[in-house]
């Protein structure tokens, strides 16, 4: 099955925002094994629309559409897809029960031009939307598959994962399962991770694996193809096995998961509890923890002591420390982590210290950080890091590795 995905919204066309669903959806559909062979943008324009549905409908046997289901006088997506494929449009009465009671809730009034928003195909498929208000739809036509979904990725996402992609996997010609492990790796960089795995790489046809970078930590994904779970499972088994055999001390979780939230539920199993003291990350690192809910019960708070002044008032670093070792130094990561530590009244401290970038720092290259860990009972230990990138990745890798060494 070849797959197309449009795109519809001038604000897209302007680079106001990016096309991200168009991302999400080719993930999607790689996961279940369907081509997606073009990615079309067009402006909110009918008959600019109209000509790009004609395209797609001599090329593509599966053309999802994103954008243009809501209730304005530019979003005319599902008008332009019904003149093309001959289909009437008629009131979902569950979408529209629920655009009723949206505003009936709020004490809006509801203006006429939202009705439309209810309107959907006279045939085929409709997906509700749990999020927002415009459902999605599909229908078929001279053999082809119209699938129309909306913009909005919070609205998109979840109506995808519920209702579109089992809706998908039912074209498929053959009845299977598609599944996946998702392996999280951490201290490793995606370019290495292949060259260690390439062989696997390109070999493997069920499962495949894919690695892929995202907000500094890399992940890959086995995905196997066959009947049932079980059977897939077992297609997955072997493969896993052998990455974890090469490359198993990278390995820090398995699963939709993230250092952060795999690093709070640690301490919360054991009892632990944690404090940082940051300097070139700025308070990420406390950021990243706090964003996972329930962090409260083991983050006891974060010093961001960015100047030389604040980490001698605020965490208690020696002048003479900062006079000779200098603020990115061993010493100071050391000194910080245990002086949060115990200011704060933690079982584990934690300290970042380096040179962010653009320009160097007490005579100290840019990338270079240091990384404190004082644990309870424990030598504290300190990692020092020569990070590549620019500012903004090396603060988010700094971070990151931050979390990475607190598991350990
Ligand atoms: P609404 O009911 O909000 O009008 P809609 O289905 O009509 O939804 P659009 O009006 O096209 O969708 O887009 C609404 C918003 O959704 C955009 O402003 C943008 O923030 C987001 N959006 C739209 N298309 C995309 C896309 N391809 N990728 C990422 N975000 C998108
Ligand atoms: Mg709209």
């Amino acid at each position: 099955m070849k797959a197309e995905i449009i795109a519809v919204g001038t604000e897209l066309l302007l680079g106001q925002i990016a096309n991200t669903n168009a991302q999400f959806l080719s993930q999607k559909l790689a996961e279940i094994g369907v081509g997606v062979y073009f990615h079309t943008v067009v402006g909110d324009n009918t008959e600019r629309l109209m000509q790009v549905i004609k395209q797609a409908s001599v090329r593509s046997d599966l053309i999802i559409f994103t954008g243009g289901l809501g209730p304005t006088q530019d979003d005319l997506t599902k008008e332009t897809v019904a003149a093309h494929i001959d289909a009437g449009l008629v009131t979902d009465p569950v979408a529209m029960e629920r655009i009723e009671s949206f505003f009936h809730q709020r004490g809006i009034v509801m203006t006429e031009n939202n009705r439309k928003q209810a309107l959907v195909f006279d045939r085929g498929q409709v997906f509700p939307n749990d999020t927002g208000m415009a459902p999605g739809m599909a229908a078929e036509h001279n053999g082809r598959t119209f699938v129309l979904l909306p913009g909005p990725p919070s609205e998109l996402y979840p109506m995808a994962d519920r209702y579109v992609m089992p809706y998908l996997i039912g074209l498929l010609p053959e009845q299977q399962v598609f599944h996946s492990h998702v392996l999280r790796f951490y201290g490793i960089g995606e370019s290495a991770l292949e060259e260690q795995l390439l062989d696997l790489i390109e070999s493997q046809e069920n499962p495949t694996i894919a690695p892929y970078a995202k907000e500094f930590e890399v992940t890959l994904r086995i995905t196997a193809r066959a009947k049932t779970v079980a059977e897939a499972e077992k297609l997955i088994e072997p493969v896993e096995r052998e990455i974890y055999r090469r490359l198993g001390e990278f390995i820090y979780a398995k699963g939709e998961t993230s250092l952060h939230e795999v690093l709070v539920e640690e301490l919360k199993q054991n009892g632990k509890t944690i404090a940082c003291a940051e300097s070139c990350t700025g308070g990420k690192v406390a950021s990243l923890v706090t964003s996972v809910p329930g962090s409260s019960t083991v983050m006891r708070g974060g010093i961001v002591c960015y100047t030389n002044d604040a980490k001698r008032e605020l965490v208690d670093v020696p002048q003479a420390v900062l006079d000779t070792d200098g603020a990115v130094s061993e010493q100071t990561a050391r000194l910080l982590a245990e002086n949060v530590r115990q200011k704060l009244r933690a079982t584990c401290g934690i300290s970042v210290t380096g040179v962010a970038g653009p320009d160097p720092s007490e005579g100290k290259p840019v990338g270079l950080v240091y990384i404190g860990v004082a644990i309870d009972g424990l030598p504290t230990v300190v990692k020092e890091l020569r990070l590549a990138g620019r500012r903004h990745a090396i603060v988010g890798r700094a971070a990151k590795f931050a979390l990475f060494y607190a598991l350990q």
